[in-house]
């Protein structure tokens, strides 16, 4: 068969329990040979998705995998959920436009509700929202300008081991950048905390770090003109903010008169056992930077923020995909969803006692270093058992291990040898169940 020929095979997408393994072989050697050296989730899971529900991924090959990747954290709901399907057939039945720029529409104006009801009390009576690039990225990127216009200063206060996305901006601010206009802080963290200390001490002296470095006046700190944080560090290997801290990173910069944004690309709408990250703490940040599960499975992404920062002249901050009607609505029946049937809390309670029979298991594994979340973000730190080492490679064994057992993670973490956890908010007891078996089984055999 000819190139072509075999691409037009592939895409006939078998029938329901259907197997075209052959296919599946065609379509992953084509990426291998044509997409870019880049490419990322497509190396360690390689599988050709077809069919997909809640938290189930059905391949080309017939294989079920429980997916606990959920794109990256983006599917509240999981997979193509019922009420994100009819909202999406919705408006393609209607005959809305599908691009309209930045212009008004009741899509657009039925999400904007939505979201508002749902931030902090604190903001929602006095936010702008600003629809930017689609991606969470894209957001950070905006948050940044604003406050930047607003303060007059280029400065940026932002944590090790953060990550905040892929463009200039998002990486200057991520953990691995070395903008001389980011100061780099101490995020708090009881596992390896920078002070050799942990819990409320450590947090405590990052705090007290941070407030030093600031009131230094030969401590180097270029003007800030935000504090960009995460309330739950995701990528960096899931360290959950202390409330505490958070309060304190709230204090001291609403003394000195920096804005203080919240990441919430990833810990937002439920993830985390609260609506948002930052409701743990009770903290209402200046601006938050949202992406992910607001869009439903789509591409969107917004910030909101105190309207007093809105100080940008018309098309200060422009872009063509900035209404992405579909995205809109799948975000506005996800975030009703989530509302409506208390999954942040269902969050809570669940990622409450996966987190304990995760901690049931690490104290059999001594290769299990760490465990560690909040709500449903969950991460177990794969370690060498001798040393106390990060086990980057043991990690990817467990990875790799799960995938057999079908079961998909990723890895996080500043060794990528954190196994991370992002179920669905949707996510059963028994499903639960299903995924800490399949773990449970993965991690001695992969440490054999
Ligand atoms: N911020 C955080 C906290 C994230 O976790 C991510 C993505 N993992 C981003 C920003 C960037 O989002 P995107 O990949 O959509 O650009």
């Amino acid at each position: 068969m000819s190139l072509t020929e075999q691409a037009a095979a592939a895409a006939q997408i078998p029938p329901q329990g259907g197997r075209a393994p052959g296919a599946a072989e065609g379509i992953l050697r084509r990426q291998a040979l044509r997409e870019s050296a880049a490419r990322t989730y497509a190396r360690s899971l390689p599988i050709v998705p077809v069919r997909a529900r809640g938290l189930t991924i059905e391949g080309a090959d017939g294989r079920r995998y429980l997916d606990c990747l959920s794109g990256a954290g983006t599917l509240a709901l999981g997979h193509n959920h019922p009420v994100v399907l009819e909202a999406i057939r919705g408006v393609l039945d209607s005959g809305a436009p599908l691009h309209v720029l930045d212009l008004a529409t009741p899509v657009k104006d039925a999400f904007t509700t939505e979201l508002f009801a749902n931030l902090p009390a604190g903001l929602a009576s006095d936010a702008r929202v600003q629809f930017c690039g689609p991606a969470g990225t894209d957001a950070v990127e905006a948050a940044l300008k604003l406050v930047r216009a607003a303060t007059g200063r280029s400065g940026l206060l932002a944590f090790a081991g953060a990550y905040h996305g892929m463009t200039a901006g998002a990486l200057s601010a991520s953990g691995g950048a070395t903008d001389v206009r980011v100061t780099r802080l101490p995020y708090p963290q009881d596992y390896r905390c920078p002070f050799g200390i942990g819990g409320t001490e450590g947090a405590r002296l990052s705090a007290a770090w941070t407030e030093s470095l600031l009131d230094d006046p030969k401590g180097g700190v270029p003007a800030p003109a935000g504090m960009l944080v995460e309330p739950v560090q995701g990528e960096g290997g899931v360290h959950p903010a202390p409330d505490e801290w958070l309060r304190r990173m709230r204090e001291i910069t609403q003394t000195r008169g920096i804005p203080l944004i919240a990441d919430e690309v990833q810990t937002g709408v439920g993830r985390t056992g609260a609506f948002w990250g930052v409701d743990h703490a009770g903290v209402v940040p200046d601006v938050m930077v949202l992406s992910k599960a607001i869009g439903g499975s789509l591409p969107l992404a917004v910030i909101v923020y105190r309207s007093e920062l809105d100080v940008w002249e018309p098309g200060a901050h422009a872009g063509t995909f900035r209404g992405n009607q579909l995205a809109m609505a799948a975000g506005t029946a996800t975030l009703a969803y989530v509302r409506r049937n208390g999954l942040a809390e269902r969050a809570a309670e669940l990622g409450g006692r996966m987190l304990a029979a995760l901690r049931g298991l690490a104290a059999d594994q001594p290769c299990v270093g760490d465990v560690r979340g909040r709500g449903l973000m969950l991460g177990v730190e794969i370690v060498d058992p001798d040393t106390g080492a990060a086990a980057p490679a043991l990690a990817a064994a467990i990875r790799q291990g799960c995938l057999d057992r079908g079961l998909i993670v990723e890895l996080g973490g500043r060794h990528g040898a954190v196994v991370r956890l992002l179920p669905p908010l949707t996510l059963t007891d028994e499903q639960a169940t299903a995924v800490l078996d399949r773990l449970a089984d993965a991690v001695p055999a992969a440490a054999h």
